[in-house]
Order: structure tokens, then C-alpha cells, then sequence
């Protein structure tokens, strides 16, 4: 099965110049979500996990089924105001302006074994805030993994002191 073939590119969306990676293909059908989350599961050469934490919002669709498939709790990170406990904050960059995610203070025991997952890696900037989150609440990083990686934006310079694993790289 050829992953690529479940990953529709959208021109100008959401605005002029981007090219959006739409993952909704690759979502509406059993066997390709099936065979991608062998291979990220697969991408994890038997490591030990502790929780799955996925970033809002497609980070939770296959954040959720890691979690499930490795017997482990779930934790979201969310875009600010929208957790209903205590949360740390991270604001990070963007192209213009700067954005911010949180996650609850009680979500990670000191010494957790975490895998981190978003949909997608671009310049990096929301992965690498969701580390510091990660790291302030003393989790261990085990990996980051994502479906897709615009390779050519160079996110994984963010991420230097983590394992990546990217399925499609573009
Ligand atoms: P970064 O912070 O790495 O620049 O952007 C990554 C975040 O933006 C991810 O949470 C991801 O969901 C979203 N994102 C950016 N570009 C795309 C895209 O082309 N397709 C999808 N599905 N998500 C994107």
C-alpha cells in the first residue's frame, strides 16, 4: 500500500502560496489508517511508552488510536482557553504573530516514557512548543512521530534532541 496515494494536495488553501496536505483521504478509509498506524507503530522498534500525547486537532485522530493500540492513556495539548483544569502554556512563532498551546499540570508523572504525535511537521514551531510542555512536566520524549513532513521546511532542526519518525515526506 502506498500511503501517498491517501494524501490529497489542496492549492491555496487556507490562503494563496500553501499547499495543504488534506490527510481526509487517508482518514475515510479503514485499511490505509489501519496500515498507517502499523507503520507508526512499527517506527517505535518496541520502545516502551507511558501516554500518547497528540496536538489539537488532527494530532488527536491517530494520537487516540496509538494510544488504544499501545494499551496507554491519551493526553491532549489544546490551542489556549479550551483545557477546563490547570495548564502550563507555551507560546511559540509563526510566520506572523505567535500562537500558544497548553496542556494540563497533572497530566504526566516525572519520568514518563512519552510519545509525542501531530498530523503533520512543517517549520516545526508547534512540535517544538509541545517538547517544552513535555519537558516541563518532566516526561521523557521517546519519540516524535508524525503521518506527513514537508522536509523541505526543515522542522526537525526544532526538534534536535528528539527522535523523529515521519511516514511521507515530501
Ligand atoms: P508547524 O508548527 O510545524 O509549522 O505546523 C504544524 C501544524 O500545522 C500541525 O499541527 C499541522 O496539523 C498543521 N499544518 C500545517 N500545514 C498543514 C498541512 O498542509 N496539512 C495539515 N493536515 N496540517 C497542517
Amino acid at each position: 500500500m502506498q500511503l501517498t496515494d491517501y494524501i490529497r494536495t489542496i492549492p491555496d488553501f487556507p490562503k494563496e502560496g500553501i499547499s495543504y496536505k488534506d490527510i481526509t483521504p487517508l482518514l475515510i478509509n479503514p485499511k490505509a489508517c489501519e496500515f498507517a498506524l502499523s507503520k507508526l507503530i512499527e517506527g517505535l522498534d518496541g520502545k516502551q511508552i507511558d501516554k500518547v500525547v497528540g496536538i489539537e486537532s488532527r494530532g488527536f485522530l491517530f494520537g487516540m488510536l496509538l494510544a488504544k493500540a499501545l494499551g496507554v492513556g491519551f493526553i491532549p495539548i489544546r490551542k489556549p482557553g479550551k483545557l477546563p483544569s490547570k495548564t502550563f502554556s507555551q507560546a511559540y512563532d509563526l510566520e506572523y504573530g505567535s500562537d500558544t498551546i497548553e496542556i494540563h499540570k497533572d497530566a504526566i508523572h516525572q519520568g514518563e516514557q512519552i510519545l509525542l504525535h501531530d498530523d503533520l511537521l512543517a517549520t516545526g514551531g508547534t512540535a517544538a512548543a509541545a517538547c517544552q510542555l513535555l519537558n516541563k512536566l518532566g516526561g521523557e520524549i521517546v519519540q516524535v512521530n508524525f503521518i506527513i513532513e514537508l522536509d523541505f521546511l526543515g522542522g526537525r532542526k526544532l526538534l534536535p534532541n528528539n527522535k523523529v519518525n515521519s511516514l511521507i515526506r515530501y
